[in-house]
Protein backbone atom coordinates (compact mmCIF):
# COMPACT_ATOMS: atom_id res chain seq x y z
CA UNK A 1 0.00 0.00 0.00
CA UNK A 2 2.80 2.37 0.86
CA UNK A 3 3.58 2.03 -2.49
CA UNK A 4 0.51 4.14 -3.36
CA UNK A 5 2.20 7.54 -1.75
CA UNK A 6 5.29 6.71 -4.71
CA UNK A 7 3.05 7.02 -7.40
CA UNK A 8 -0.01 9.35 -6.11
CA UNK A 9 -0.01 11.95 -8.70
CA UNK A 10 0.83 9.80 -11.61
CA UNK A 11 -2.78 7.55 -10.83
CA UNK A 12 -4.52 10.56 -9.32
CA UNK A 13 -3.82 12.85 -12.97
CA UNK A 14 -6.94 14.53 -14.00
CA UNK A 15 -9.34 12.90 -11.07
CA UNK A 16 -11.73 14.79 -9.49
CA UNK A 17 -12.81 14.73 -6.06
CA UNK A 18 -16.13 13.36 -7.20
CA UNK A 19 -14.07 10.31 -8.97
CA UNK A 20 -12.51 9.66 -5.76
CA UNK A 21 -14.87 10.31 -2.99
CA UNK A 22 -18.57 9.87 -3.80
CA UNK A 23 -18.62 8.80 -7.68
CA UNK A 24 -22.22 7.71 -6.31
CA UNK A 25 -22.83 11.76 -5.99
CA UNK A 26 -23.39 13.50 -9.16
CA UNK A 27 -21.91 16.88 -6.87
CA UNK A 28 -20.45 17.54 -3.63
CA UNK A 29 -23.56 19.24 -2.56
CA UNK A 30 -25.50 15.83 -2.76
CA UNK A 31 -22.90 14.28 -1.18
CA UNK A 32 -22.72 16.53 1.88
CA UNK A 33 -26.44 16.16 2.01
CA UNK A 34 -26.25 12.76 1.70
CA UNK A 35 -23.61 11.78 4.69
CA UNK A 36 -25.13 14.31 6.84
CA UNK A 37 -28.39 12.39 6.71
CA UNK A 38 -26.64 8.69 6.58
CA UNK A 39 -23.51 9.16 8.73
CA UNK A 40 -25.67 9.77 12.30
CA UNK A 41 -25.91 6.22 13.64
CA UNK A 42 -22.07 5.33 12.88
CA UNK A 43 -20.81 7.19 16.04
CA UNK A 44 -23.78 6.23 18.39
CA UNK A 45 -22.50 2.73 17.42
CA UNK A 46 -18.49 3.40 17.66
CA UNK A 47 -19.67 4.46 21.33
CA UNK A 48 -21.10 1.61 22.64
CA UNK A 49 -18.44 0.23 24.04
CA UNK A 50 -18.07 3.58 26.40
CA UNK A 51 -21.72 3.53 26.87
CA UNK A 52 -21.30 -0.46 28.26
CA UNK A 53 -18.53 -0.94 30.12
CA UNK A 54 -18.18 2.06 32.56
CA UNK A 55 -21.20 1.24 34.23
CA UNK A 56 -20.27 -2.64 34.44
CA UNK A 57 -17.19 -2.36 35.72
CA UNK A 58 -18.61 0.61 38.07
CA UNK A 59 -20.04 -1.97 40.65
CA UNK A 60 -22.25 0.36 42.79
CA UNK A 61 -23.77 4.07 42.72
CA UNK A 62 -26.31 3.90 39.96
CA UNK A 63 -28.43 6.54 41.09
CA UNK A 64 -30.53 8.21 38.60
CA UNK A 65 -28.00 10.90 38.44
CA UNK A 66 -25.12 9.05 37.12
CA UNK A 67 -27.34 7.53 34.58
CA UNK A 68 -28.34 10.34 33.32
CA UNK A 69 -24.63 12.10 33.28
CA UNK A 70 -23.46 8.75 31.88
CA UNK A 71 -26.25 9.06 28.54
CA UNK A 72 -25.70 13.09 28.04
CA UNK A 73 -21.78 12.05 27.97
CA UNK A 74 -22.45 9.31 25.33
CA UNK A 75 -24.91 11.56 23.36
CA UNK A 76 -22.74 14.39 23.39
CA UNK A 77 -19.03 12.18 22.12
CA UNK A 78 -21.47 10.47 19.38
CA UNK A 79 -22.94 13.43 18.18
CA UNK A 80 -19.33 15.83 17.87
CA UNK A 81 -17.74 12.79 16.78
CA UNK A 82 -20.39 12.33 13.73
CA UNK A 83 -19.63 16.17 12.91
CA UNK A 84 -16.02 15.69 12.64
CA UNK A 85 -16.61 13.04 10.10
CA UNK A 86 -18.77 15.03 8.49
CA UNK A 87 -16.70 17.96 8.67
CA UNK A 88 -13.67 15.79 7.39
CA UNK A 89 -15.55 14.26 4.30
CA UNK A 90 -16.98 17.36 3.07
CA UNK A 91 -13.63 19.71 3.18
CA UNK A 92 -12.14 16.73 0.65
CA UNK A 93 -14.51 18.38 -1.58
CA UNK A 94 -13.38 21.85 -0.74
CA UNK A 95 -9.59 21.48 -0.46
CA UNK A 96 -10.32 19.94 -4.39
CA UNK A 97 -11.86 22.73 -5.59
CA UNK A 98 -9.23 25.14 -3.88
CA UNK A 99 -6.19 23.33 -5.74
CA UNK A 100 -8.08 21.80 -8.56
CA UNK A 101 -6.52 18.71 -8.21
CA UNK A 102 -5.87 15.90 -5.81
CA UNK A 103 -3.10 16.09 -3.38
CA UNK A 104 -0.73 13.27 -1.89
CA UNK A 105 -1.73 14.83 1.77
CA UNK A 106 -5.26 16.56 1.39
CA UNK A 107 -6.62 13.24 1.10
CA UNK A 108 -7.80 13.04 4.40
CA UNK A 109 -4.66 14.18 6.02
CA UNK A 110 -5.47 18.07 6.17
CA UNK A 111 -9.23 17.45 6.28
CA UNK A 112 -9.17 14.83 9.79
CA UNK A 113 -6.51 17.67 10.83
CA UNK A 114 -8.99 20.75 9.75
CA UNK A 115 -12.12 18.40 10.84
CA UNK A 116 -11.02 17.93 14.41
CA UNK A 117 -10.54 21.93 14.84
CA UNK A 118 -13.30 23.28 13.47
CA UNK A 119 -15.60 20.61 14.74
CA UNK A 120 -17.68 22.14 18.28
CA UNK A 121 -15.25 21.36 21.22
CA UNK A 122 -15.42 18.33 23.07
CA UNK A 123 -15.77 18.02 26.82
CA UNK A 124 -12.34 17.95 28.41
CA UNK A 125 -12.76 14.13 29.14
CA UNK A 126 -13.70 13.47 25.65
CA UNK A 127 -10.79 15.60 24.26
CA UNK A 128 -8.85 13.33 26.36
CA UNK A 129 -10.54 10.31 25.12
CA UNK A 130 -9.93 11.03 21.81
CA UNK A 131 -6.84 12.65 21.75
CA UNK A 132 -4.96 10.40 23.90
CA UNK A 133 -6.81 6.94 22.18
CA UNK A 134 -5.32 8.67 18.48
CA UNK A 135 -1.91 9.81 19.82
CA UNK A 136 -1.19 6.42 20.93
CA UNK A 137 -2.42 5.18 17.68
CA UNK A 138 -0.12 7.32 15.74
CA UNK A 139 2.34 6.25 18.56
CA UNK A 140 1.94 2.33 16.84
CA UNK A 141 2.14 3.73 13.16
CA UNK A 142 5.36 5.57 14.06
CA UNK A 143 6.84 3.07 15.81
CA UNK A 144 5.66 0.36 13.16
CA UNK A 145 6.97 2.49 10.00
CA UNK A 146 10.31 3.40 11.26
CA UNK A 147 13.18 2.85 9.65
CA UNK A 148 15.60 3.96 12.26
CA UNK A 149 17.58 1.25 13.42
CA UNK A 150 17.41 1.58 16.98
CA UNK A 151 13.79 1.59 16.70
CA UNK A 152 13.57 -1.30 14.57
CA UNK A 153 15.93 -3.15 17.39
CA UNK A 154 13.46 -1.91 19.80
CA UNK A 155 10.02 -2.86 17.87
CA UNK A 156 11.48 -6.68 17.21
CA UNK A 157 12.89 -6.78 21.08
CA UNK A 158 10.36 -8.04 23.45
CA UNK A 159 12.57 -7.92 26.37
CA UNK A 160 13.24 -4.00 25.20
CA UNK A 161 9.85 -3.21 25.04
CA UNK A 162 9.46 -5.08 28.45
CA UNK A 163 11.90 -3.20 30.24
CA UNK A 164 10.80 0.01 28.89
CA UNK A 165 7.25 -0.86 29.99
CA UNK A 166 8.37 -1.52 33.60
CA UNK A 167 10.14 1.98 33.84
CA UNK A 168 7.10 3.50 32.65
CA UNK A 169 5.29 1.74 35.13
CA UNK A 170 7.68 2.26 38.05
CA UNK A 171 7.81 6.01 37.31
CA UNK A 172 4.19 6.22 36.56
CA UNK A 173 3.40 4.85 39.94
CA UNK A 174 5.80 6.71 41.90
CA UNK A 175 4.51 9.82 40.53
CA UNK A 176 0.51 8.81 41.71
CA UNK A 177 1.55 7.68 45.75
CA UNK A 178 3.34 11.17 45.25
CA UNK A 179 -0.11 12.41 44.79
CA UNK A 180 0.38 15.76 43.18
CA UNK A 181 -1.14 14.63 39.89
CA UNK A 182 -4.07 11.72 39.47
CA UNK A 183 -5.25 10.00 36.70
CA UNK A 184 -6.29 6.75 35.51
CA UNK A 185 -3.75 4.37 35.07
CA UNK A 186 -4.19 0.53 35.77
CA UNK A 187 -3.47 0.20 39.53
CA UNK A 188 -3.36 2.96 42.42
CA UNK A 189 -1.00 2.95 45.22
CA UNK A 190 -1.90 3.21 48.37
CA UNK A 191 -1.00 6.15 50.63
CA UNK A 192 2.33 5.13 53.05
CA UNK A 193 1.20 4.70 56.51
CA UNK A 194 3.38 4.55 59.51
CA UNK A 195 2.77 0.67 60.66
CA UNK A 196 0.86 -0.16 64.14
CA UNK A 197 3.24 -2.37 65.98
CA UNK A 198 0.44 -3.20 68.51
CA UNK A 199 -1.50 -4.60 66.01
CA UNK A 200 -1.23 -8.30 64.76
CA UNK A 201 -0.83 -10.08 61.53
CA UNK A 202 -3.42 -12.29 60.80
CA UNK A 203 -1.81 -14.00 56.96
CA UNK A 204 -1.79 -17.55 57.17
CA UNK A 205 0.29 -17.83 53.66
CA UNK A 206 2.76 -15.04 54.23
CA UNK A 207 2.49 -15.06 57.51
CA UNK A 208 4.27 -18.53 57.45
CA UNK A 209 6.69 -17.77 54.68
CA UNK A 210 8.06 -14.59 56.57
CA UNK A 211 6.68 -14.06 59.73
CA UNK A 212 6.15 -10.57 60.92
CA UNK A 213 4.96 -9.80 64.36
CA UNK A 214 2.78 -6.87 63.40
CA UNK A 215 1.21 -5.77 60.27
CA UNK A 216 3.77 -3.72 58.58
CA UNK A 217 2.16 -2.58 55.10
CA UNK A 218 -0.26 0.17 54.58
CA UNK A 219 -3.38 -1.38 53.50
CA UNK A 220 -6.09 -3.06 55.07
CA UNK A 221 -7.03 -6.69 55.73
CA UNK A 222 -4.99 -9.48 56.39
CA UNK A 223 -1.87 -9.73 53.21
CA UNK A 224 -3.58 -13.19 51.99
CA UNK A 225 -6.67 -11.10 51.63
CA UNK A 226 -5.07 -7.81 49.64
CA UNK A 227 -3.25 -10.06 47.53
CA UNK A 228 -6.53 -12.67 46.48
CA UNK A 229 -8.98 -9.80 46.16
CA UNK A 230 -6.57 -7.58 43.71
CA UNK A 231 -6.10 -11.02 41.39
CA UNK A 232 -9.80 -11.83 41.68
CA UNK A 233 -11.17 -8.27 41.05
CA UNK A 234 -8.28 -7.89 37.79
CA UNK A 235 -9.08 -11.35 36.43
CA UNK A 236 -12.60 -10.36 36.62
CA UNK A 237 -12.11 -7.38 34.66
CA UNK A 238 -9.86 -8.85 32.07
CA UNK A 239 -12.72 -11.05 31.82
CA UNK A 240 -15.37 -7.94 31.46
CA UNK A 241 -13.11 -6.39 28.68
CA UNK A 242 -12.98 -9.36 27.04
CA UNK A 243 -16.43 -10.29 26.61
CA UNK A 244 -17.89 -6.88 26.03
CA UNK A 245 -15.21 -6.47 23.28
CA UNK A 246 -16.56 -9.73 21.75
CA UNK A 247 -19.96 -8.71 21.79
CA UNK A 248 -20.05 -5.74 20.63
CA UNK A 249 -17.85 -7.67 17.19
CA UNK A 250 -20.38 -10.30 17.25
CA UNK A 251 -23.37 -8.64 17.85
CA UNK A 252 -25.24 -9.38 14.76
CA UNK A 253 -24.81 -13.14 14.86
CA UNK A 254 -27.47 -12.74 18.37
CA UNK A 255 -30.41 -12.72 15.93
CA UNK A 256 -28.81 -14.00 12.88
CA UNK A 257 -27.49 -17.19 14.18
CA UNK A 258 -27.39 -17.43 18.33
CA UNK A 259 -25.59 -21.12 18.46
CA UNK A 260 -22.88 -19.61 15.99
CA UNK A 261 -23.11 -16.41 18.60
CA UNK A 262 -21.47 -18.41 21.35
CA UNK A 263 -19.18 -20.97 19.52
CA UNK A 264 -17.61 -17.26 18.26
CA UNK A 265 -16.95 -16.02 21.08
CA UNK A 266 -15.12 -18.63 22.53
CA UNK A 267 -12.77 -18.72 20.05
CA UNK A 268 -12.33 -14.71 20.16
CA UNK A 269 -11.85 -14.72 24.11
CA UNK A 270 -7.76 -15.10 24.96
CA UNK A 271 -6.79 -15.65 28.31
CA UNK A 272 -4.12 -14.06 27.59
CA UNK A 273 -5.12 -10.29 28.83
CA UNK A 274 -7.02 -11.86 32.12
CA UNK A 275 -3.20 -13.80 33.04
CA UNK A 276 -1.77 -10.73 32.56
CA UNK A 277 -3.75 -8.65 34.76
CA UNK A 278 -3.68 -10.98 37.60
CA UNK A 279 0.32 -11.49 37.48
CA UNK A 280 0.29 -7.72 37.45
CA UNK A 281 -1.31 -6.71 40.51
CA UNK A 282 -0.71 -9.95 42.09
CA UNK A 283 3.53 -9.25 42.07
CA UNK A 284 2.81 -6.14 42.83
CA UNK A 285 0.72 -6.40 45.78
CA UNK A 286 3.35 -9.50 47.06
CA UNK A 287 6.72 -7.81 46.01
CA UNK A 288 4.98 -4.91 48.59
CA UNK A 289 3.94 -6.74 50.79
CA UNK A 290 7.58 -8.70 51.50
CA UNK A 291 9.53 -5.99 51.45
CA UNK A 292 7.46 -4.21 53.99
CA UNK A 293 7.23 -7.00 56.33
CA UNK A 294 10.91 -7.44 55.79
CA UNK A 295 11.75 -3.57 56.74
CA UNK A 296 9.36 -3.47 59.08
CA UNK A 297 7.39 -0.89 57.60
CA UNK A 298 5.95 0.42 54.12
CA UNK A 299 7.73 3.37 52.26
CA UNK A 300 8.13 4.96 48.89
CA UNK A 301 10.89 2.56 47.85
CA UNK A 302 8.85 -0.66 48.17
CA UNK A 303 6.40 0.70 45.42
CA UNK A 304 8.91 2.04 43.12
CA UNK A 305 10.40 -1.89 43.07
CA UNK A 306 7.18 -3.59 43.16
CA UNK A 307 5.96 -1.55 40.31
CA UNK A 308 9.23 -1.93 38.46
CA UNK A 309 9.19 -5.52 38.84
CA UNK A 310 5.63 -6.03 37.97
CA UNK A 311 5.69 -4.47 34.69
CA UNK A 312 6.95 -8.26 33.83
CA UNK A 313 3.98 -9.04 33.23
CA UNK A 314 3.86 -7.13 30.13
CA UNK A 315 5.60 -10.24 28.62
CA UNK A 316 2.51 -11.94 28.71
CA UNK A 317 0.48 -9.61 26.93
CA UNK A 318 3.02 -7.79 24.87
CA UNK A 319 0.83 -5.39 22.85
CA UNK A 320 1.01 -2.35 20.64
CA UNK A 321 -1.47 -0.14 22.46
CA UNK A 322 -0.22 -1.43 26.01
CA UNK A 323 2.74 -0.06 25.51
CA UNK A 324 2.01 3.18 23.66
CA UNK A 325 -0.60 3.97 26.72
CA UNK A 326 2.06 3.32 29.17
CA UNK A 327 4.50 5.98 27.48
CA UNK A 328 1.84 8.63 26.99
CA UNK A 329 1.03 8.71 30.60
CA UNK A 330 4.89 8.06 31.94
CA UNK A 331 5.20 11.50 29.71
CA UNK A 332 1.71 13.00 30.53
CA UNK A 333 2.55 12.62 34.22
CA UNK A 334 6.01 13.53 34.25
CA UNK A 335 5.12 16.96 32.79
CA UNK A 336 2.23 17.83 34.47
CA UNK A 337 3.79 16.38 37.82
CA UNK A 338 7.11 19.14 36.98
CA UNK A 339 5.03 21.98 36.66
CA UNK A 340 3.02 21.41 39.94
CA UNK A 341 6.18 20.79 41.89
CA UNK A 342 9.41 23.19 40.45
CA UNK A 343 9.99 26.10 41.99
CA UNK A 344 10.38 29.52 40.23
CA UNK A 345 10.77 27.90 36.50
CA UNK A 346 11.80 30.54 33.76
CA UNK A 347 8.75 32.36 31.86
CA UNK A 348 9.56 30.79 28.93
CA UNK A 349 8.48 27.16 30.56
CA UNK A 350 5.63 28.76 31.74
CA UNK A 351 4.59 30.13 28.44
CA UNK A 352 4.92 26.40 26.72
CA UNK A 353 3.01 25.13 29.53
CA UNK A 354 -0.29 27.41 28.47
CA UNK A 355 -0.39 25.78 24.79
CA UNK A 356 -3.20 23.49 24.34
CA UNK A 357 -1.21 20.69 23.87
CA UNK A 358 -4.51 18.03 23.97
CA UNK A 359 -6.24 19.77 21.48
CA UNK A 360 -3.37 20.08 18.99
CA UNK A 361 -2.23 16.06 19.80
CA UNK A 362 -5.92 15.82 19.04
CA UNK A 363 -5.95 17.83 15.70
CA UNK A 364 -2.60 16.28 14.51
CA UNK A 365 -3.66 12.22 15.67
CA UNK A 366 -6.52 12.51 13.67
CA UNK A 367 -5.37 13.84 10.60
CA UNK A 368 -2.32 11.50 10.65
CA UNK A 369 -4.19 8.69 11.53
CA UNK A 370 -7.29 9.17 9.05
CA UNK A 371 -4.08 9.64 6.19
CA UNK A 372 -2.28 6.48 7.58
CA UNK A 373 -5.79 4.37 7.30
CA UNK A 374 -6.07 5.35 3.36
CA UNK A 375 -2.40 5.18 2.55
CA UNK A 376 -1.10 2.45 5.49
CA UNK A 377 -4.06 0.17 6.33
CA UNK A 378 -1.18 -2.31 6.99
CA UNK A 379 -0.07 -0.68 9.59
CA UNK A 380 -3.05 0.73 11.26
CA UNK A 381 -4.35 -0.52 14.48
CA UNK A 382 -7.92 -2.37 13.54
CA UNK A 383 -9.88 0.17 15.92
CA UNK A 384 -8.75 2.61 13.47
CA UNK A 385 -10.31 1.14 10.25
CA UNK A 386 -13.56 0.05 12.60
CA UNK A 387 -14.00 3.63 14.31
CA UNK A 388 -13.18 5.81 10.69
CA UNK A 389 -15.42 3.35 8.81
CA UNK A 390 -18.12 3.18 11.58
CA UNK A 391 -18.03 6.74 11.69
CA UNK A 392 -18.33 7.49 7.61
CA UNK A 393 -20.50 4.14 6.43
CA UNK A 394 -17.53 3.02 4.78
CA UNK A 395 -17.26 5.51 2.72
CA UNK A 396 -13.51 5.71 3.94
CA UNK A 397 -12.91 2.03 3.05
CA UNK A 398 -14.61 2.65 -0.56
CA UNK A 399 -11.94 5.40 -1.46
CA UNK A 400 -9.04 3.36 -0.02
CA UNK A 401 -10.27 0.53 -2.30
CA UNK A 402 -11.02 3.05 -5.76
CA UNK A 403 -7.31 4.20 -5.15
CA UNK A 404 -6.02 0.60 -4.89
CA UNK A 405 -8.04 0.07 -8.21
CA UNK A 406 -6.26 3.04 -9.82
CA UNK A 407 -2.84 1.89 -8.83
CA UNK A 408 -3.45 -1.57 -10.01
CA UNK A 409 -4.52 -0.30 -13.32
CA UNK A 410 -1.62 2.41 -13.28
CA UNK A 411 0.84 -0.87 -13.27
CA UNK A 412 -0.79 -2.63 -15.76
CA UNK A 413 -1.41 -0.12 -18.04
CA UNK A 414 2.25 0.61 -17.60
CA UNK A 415 3.54 -3.47 -17.90
ZN1 LIG B 1 -16.82 16.53 -4.19
ZN1 LIG C 1 0.75 -6.74 53.09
Amino acid sequence: MSELSKCFYEVTAGKTCRDLCHPEYASCWISFFESARRLLPGSFKLYLTYLLIPPLVKGGGYTRQFWRDHFASYIGVSYKTYLIAVVGLTLQCLFYKMFGQLHYYWVMGFPGFFSAALSPKLSRVHLRLQGITYFNMMLEVMLKKSKIWLVVALRESKLCGTLLFMIFNAQIMDLLQQGKVNQFWFMHPLPVKQPDRESTDDSRVLGTLYPSGYKACSHEKSCDAFIADGILKYTAAGFIIEIAGALITKFPLLYKDPARLLARMRNSLSLKLMSSLAVYIGSYRLIGCLLCRHYGKDSPTHNRIASFLCGISYMIYPKFQVFTLAFSKFVELSWEHLFKTAKNLPDWALKLDRIPYLRIVHMVAIGYMYHSLVFYSHLSPPFNSKAVNYCSDNRVERLKRRLLGWMLDHEWSKA
